[in-house]
C-alpha cells in the first residue's frame, strides 16, 4: 500500500519491475489516490500512471531547478559545501575565523609567484594544512591536497566576493549526471558577500593559467615504468630525468610526509638487474639446464606432430568425399554443375589444410634445428655474454621490481626457471608457449 504511486517508484521502468514481483508474487498494490487497486484488477492502468508520475518529478525537478535560479538572483548561495575559505549560513557566505582565508591567499599569492599547482598543493600537505573535504568533514576526508584541489580555488570566482551559481545542473531526474552550461548561462551577482581576494589578483591568476597551460610534452615511456614499485608503500616508481633515475611515485607527488625517496639512478639498476639474469643462468647446472629445454621442446613438437595427424586425417576424410561425388556423378544422381562446385570446393580445403600441415611441419624442423644441445650451449652463452638491458629482455625475465628505502631491488621473476629459458629461447622460432 503506498500513498500514490510516485511513492513505489519515481520512473515508468522501476514501476514496471515492481509490477512483475508483485504479480510473481502474488502481492497486491494498492495505492491511497485510488490510481492503482490490482485487488479490483486495474493493474492496467499501471503504465499509464507510471508515465504520468515520471512526468510529474520532471516538472518537480524543474520547479526546484528554478527556485534555485531565483535564490541564487536574491543572492543566496543554494550548494551545500561553500568554497574553501568560507562558511554558509542562512544561504549566505561569510569569512570563515581560522586560518583557511589566509591559506586561500596564500594559494593565490604562491601561484602567482610561479609556484605551479603540485608545488603549492605538496607544501600544503607537508605542512599539515587540512585540506577543503576535511573543513567540509566528509567521511574518509584525505588529508593530501592535490594539484587539482589547488586549481579548484585559484579558479573559483566566488572569492571576489560575487555569487556565481548554475555552473552545472543535473540532466534529469533518472539520472545523477551534472552537465555543465556554458559562462554565459551562469548567474552571476556581484558584491554578495566578502571577498577574500581582490578582482585584480583573481584576473591576474586566471591569465596566468591561461597562458602556462601548455600540452604536456608526451610522457616518455622508461625502461622500468610500470615495472618499478616503492617497496615501503607500494606505489609505481616516477622517472626524474633531473635525477637519471627513479624515485617512489607518492614521495614525488605529496613530498617526504607521505614516503621516503627510494632514488635508484637507471644505469646503475639496469646493470644490476642484467647481473642478476646472467647470474642466475650462468649458477644453473648445464644438463639441467638442456634437460628442462628438452622437456620442453618435446613437448611442443608432440603438439605439433598431433596436430599434422589431425590435418592428415581431415584431408584423407575429403579426398573420399571427393572419390563418393565422383561415384554419384557416374551413376547420374548429381549434375555436372554441382559435382563440378564439390569438387573446386574441396579442393579449396585440401589447399588449405596442406599449407598449415606444411607450416607446422616447418616449424618443427626449425626448433629441431635450433634446438640441438650445442645450440643451446650458445644460446646460454649468448645470454651471459649480453651487453644491454632492453625492454624485451627485462620483460621476459622480470615481473616486479621493488625499490627498499636504501635504494637496493628486490626482484621478482617472471616465471619458474625452465619457462623462461624456454621462451628466451623461442625468440628466434617466433613459437613462444
Ligand atoms: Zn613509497
Amino acid at each position: 500500500m503506498a500513498k500514490e504511486l510516485s511513492r513505489l517508484a519515481r520512473n515508468g521502468e522501476l514501476s514496471y519491475q515492481i509490477k512483475n514481483i508483485a504479480q510473481a508474487n502474488n502481492i497486491h498494490i494498492i495505492t491511497l489516490d485510488g490510481a492503482i487497486n490490482t485487488v479490483d484488477s486495474n493493474s492496467n492502468m499501471f503504465g499509464i500512471y507510471a508515465w504520468l508520475y515520471e512526468t510529474e518529478s520532471q516538472n518537480t525537478s524543474r520547479r526546484i531547478k528554478s527556485a534555485i535560479k531565483i535564490k541564487s538572483s536574491k543572492g543566496y548561495f543554494t550548494s551545500s559545501i561553500p568554497p574553501y575559505g568560507y562558511y554558509l549560513e542562512k544561504g549566505k557566505l561569510y569569512k570563515r575565523n581560522d586560518n583557511t582565508p589566509e591559506i586561500v591567499q596564500r594559494i593565490f599569492k604562491e601561484y602567482l609567484s610561479g609556484k605551479g599547482f603540485d608545488a603549492i598543493a605538496k607544501k600544503l600537505y607537508e605542512e599539515g594544512i587540512p585540506t577543503p573535504s576535511q573543513i567540509a568533514g566528509k567521511a574518509n576526508a584525505s588529508d593530501k591536497w592535490h594539484g587539482s584541489t589547488v586549481r579548484a580555488i585559484l579558479e573559483n570566482p566566488h572569492y571576489v566576493g560575487d555569487l556565481v551559481q548554475g555552473r552545472s545542473e543535473t540532466v534529469s531526474v533518472t539520472s545523477k549526471k551534472r552537465k555543465y552550461k556554458s559562462e554565459n548561462e551562469f548567474i552571476i551577482l556581484k558584491n554578495t558577500h566578502e571577498p577574500i581576494i581582490s578582482r585584480e589578483e583573481f584576473l591576474a591568476v586566471q591569465q596566468l593559467i591561461k597562458s602556462r597551460r601548455r600540452i604536456r610534452p608526451q610522457q616518455q615511456t622508461h625502461l622500468f615504468t610500470n615495472i618499478l614499485f616503492c617497496a615501503d608503500c607500494g606505489h609505481g616508481m616516477h622517472y626524474k630525468k633531473n635525477r637519471k633515475g627513479y624515485i617512489c611515485g607518492s614521495y614525488n607527488k605529496h613530498g617526504s610526509k607521505a614516503c621516503n625517496e627510494h632514488l635508484i639512478k637507471e644505469d646503475e639498476l639496469k646493470t644490476i638487474i642484467l647481473n642478476d639474469i646472467k647470474n642466475l643462468i650462468s649458477k644453473l647446472d648445464n644438463e639441467k639446464f638442456i634437460k628442462t629445454i628438452e622437456a620442453k621442446v618435446k613437448t611442443n613438437i608432440d603438439k605439433l606432430e598431433k596436430q599434422i595427424k589431425n590435418y592428415k586425417k581431415e584431408i584423407e576424410n575429403l579426398k573420399a568425399q571427393k572419390r563418393k561425388a565422383l561415384n554419384k556423378f557416374i551413376n547420374e544422381e548429381i549434375n555436372k554443375e554441382d559435382y563440378d562446385m564439390f569438387i573446386s570446393e574441396t579442393n579449396k580445403k585440401i589447399n588449405n589444410l596442406t599449407t598449415v600441415l606444411e607450416k607446422n611441419q616447418t616449424i618443427i624442423n626449425d626448433i629441431s634445428k635450433n634446438f640441438s644441445l650445442k645450440d643451446l650451449d650458445n644460446l646460454k652463452n649468448m645470454i651471459i655474454n649480453i651487453k644491454e638491458l632492453t625492454p624485451d629482455i627485462l620483460n621476459r625475465f622480470i615481473e616486479r621490481i621493488e625499490i627498499k628505502a636504501d635504494g637496493t631491488p628486490k626482484i621478482f621473476y617472471r616465471f619458474s626457471g625452465a619457462s623462461v629459458y624456454f621462451s628466451a629461447l623461442s625468440i628466434n622460432t617466433q613459437h613462444s608457449t
